[in-house]
């Protein structure tokens, strides 16, 4: 199995990326980012919990996310790999994916790091709002979730550094971005 962590700030390009590379290498996308969304569209009892710390940019807590991510898992049979996008976003979910990989008898191969500029971030980020109508791409949201990335979500580059798995991406442009991490993903495979 091939199992790649997506990370990077809010406005990184992990959505965007994560498409490009499921088409190429037939990963299963697991974006908990848009899980979460679809649930409060269905008004479900997962999407009204969520969406309360969602529309304030906060972190929905570890052991909700953790929950939803096992059961995933566990549906998820014959697959040749998956890419986790937007989890894990603190130590507490990277202790806890690395358990239920283990319990699979596999691993995560590499965390693809993409490092982008903070004012690049909050300019795309702005600028999604506008496109997408998220509601957590206005300008307060933005700041909080920047916050909250720095604070809980970066200290897992050390977590990922010191297995050896991390590998930092930067490039202009998404083409660029991506042909970095195909040469990548292609020497692991
Ligand atoms: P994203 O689409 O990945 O930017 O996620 C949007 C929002 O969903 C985040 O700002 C969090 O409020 C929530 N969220 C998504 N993934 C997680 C996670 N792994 N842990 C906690 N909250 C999450």
């Amino acid at each position: 199995m091939l199992n790649v962590v997506i990370f990077g700030a809010p406005g990184s390009g992990k959505g965007t990326q994560s498409e490009l590379i499921i088409r190429k290498y037939e990963l299963k996308h697991i974006s908990t980012g848009e899980i979460l969304r679809t649930e409060i569209k269905k008004r479900s009892e997962l999407g009204l919990l969520a969406d309360e710390y969602i529309s304030k940019g906060q972190l929905v807590p570890d052991e909700v996310i953790i929950g939803m991510l096992e059961t995933i898992l566990n549906e998820s049979k014959d697959v040749k790999g998956f890419i986790f996008d937007g989890f894990p976003r603190t130590l507490t979910q990277g202790e806890a994916l690395d358990r239920m990989l283990r319990e699979k008898d596999t691993s995560v191969a590499v965390v693809l790091n993409l490092s982008v500029e903070g004012k690049e971030l909050v300019q795309r980020l702005l600028k999604r709002g506008e496109i997408l109508g998220r509601s957590d791409d206005n300008p307060e949201t933005i700041w909080s979730r920047l916050d909250v990335y720095h604070n809980q979500t970066e200290p897992l580059k050390e977590y990922y550094k010191k297995q050896g798995k991390l590998v930092t991406i930067k490039g202009d442009t998404v083409e660029d971005v991506f042909e970095k991490i195909t040469d990548m993903l292609n020497r692991i495979l």
